[in-house]
This record gives structure tokens, C-alpha cells and sequence, in this order.
């Protein structure tokens, strides 16, 4: 498959730039070539769904929905971008404009590296979780709600400029310190009860 796609800022190339392969999480996606911090490894595509319109078992690890909006859903392409698994430390991310969404290098990828994005930096979904065994060295054993991450982390994700308009939104509105102050505290007093 080779499609360009020339938008105002981004100049998308998709060549044959992947292998897919079996890891101990199933079907993943692997380089078959290099790709540079920046570059924009491929585009993610799919049906957009009303959150209402997804049963609860398709949100699951074989057929995840990517969350796209406040209550939009975008379902499985039958591409590489939908088989490529999470990670707590994450080689790439999902940048966004108006119409559409692409996976960008976060580092410099080497030709046979597992590409892995962080699924959090889109889930704002209030209720909904998956167990993680990433094996990353920061691996936070749950992949669970944007607003659960630490502060620090939605900080740099929002730096690194990956996350939607919606968790923008959050990230910006007066509630933010608030409620991120709130489950800092839940998160302790979790800890110290241990
Ligand atoms: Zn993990």
C-alpha cells in the first residue's frame, strides 16, 4: 500500500514500513525500517462510533476502540494500526489535527523495534480498565483514564503535544488542579494504607 496525504503541516508517506509479528501480548507491530523522532510513522484510520453505539466487550484487548472525542469512538481499520499494543513508555504517539490522526516517533526507532504507543493518552473514559504487562521499567500495571496518570507524565504527553482536544480541554479547565490534586491524595492515601 503506498499513500500520500498532504496536509498543511504534515506530509505523510506509508510505505511498506512495518512487520507484524507475535510477542508475549499477542500480535505486534514491528519497524522494518528506521524512523527519527518526529517522523510520522503511519495514520490511523477507522469508523467513528458514538460511545453508546460500542458494547462494553469490544473495548477489550482484541478489538479496541480508540477513543476520539469526548463521546466519539473510532473503530478497527483492518490495518497495522489497529494491532499496535501499548506501552507505559512508549516509542511513539498520536498526534491530532481537525481531520485526522497520525502515529508519530517519540525517539529514534531502529529497524526491528516493537513500535507501542501509550492508549491512556486518548482514554477518558471514566470507568474503564485494562491490566498492563508491558514489561517497561515504568510499566504502571494498569492501563486506565488519562486523568490517573501522574501529573508529571500528562504534563510531558501534553508538551510532547500527543493527547486529543478533549484531554486538552480537561488539561486546561479551571477543575484540572483540583481534581488533579484530589487523586494525588486517593493515590497516597491507597499507598499508605498498604
Ligand atoms: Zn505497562
Amino acid at each position: 500500500m503506498n499513500t500520500t496525504v498532504t496536509k498543511k503541516t504534515m506530509k505523510v508517506l506509508v510505505l511498506n514500513n512495518f512487520a507484524v509479528g507475535q510477542t508475549h501480548l499477542g500480535q505486534s507491530v514491528f519497524a522494518a525500517r528506521s524512523f527519527r523522532v518526529g517522523d510520522v510513522i503511519t495514520q490511523f484510520t477507522g469508523e467513528t462510533f458514538h460511545k453508546s453505539e460500542i458494547p462494553k466487550r469490544y473495548k477489550g484487548e482484541d478489538d479496541r476502540f480508540v477513543q476520539i472525542g469526548q463521546d466519539q469512538f473510532m473503530g478497527p481499520s483492518g490495518g497495522v494500526d489497529d494491532l499496535i499494543n501499548h506501552s507505559c513508555d512508549p516509542n511513539s504517539g498520536l498526534k491530532f489535527n481537525s481531520e485526522n490522526i497520525y502515529l508519530v516517533a517519540l525517539k529514534d526507532i531502529a529497524e526491528g523495534d516493537e513500535i507501542t504507543w501509550d492508549y491512556s493518552t486518548t482514554m477518558f473514559e471514566n470507568n474503564w480498565k485494562m491490566k498492563c504487562d508491558c514489561k517497561s521499567g515504568s510499566c504502571r500495571k494498569i492501563i486506565g483514564d488519562f486523568s490517573l496518570l501522574d501529573r508529571e507524565l500528562q504534563q510531558k504527553y501534553k508538551e510532547l503535544n500527543v493527547i486529543p482536544q478533549y484531554i486538552k480541554d480537561y488539561m486546561d479547565s479551571p477543575e484540572y488542579p483540583v481534581y488533579t490534586e484530589a487523586i494525588e491524595q486517593m493515590k497516597l492515601h491507597g499507598k499508605t494504607k498498604r
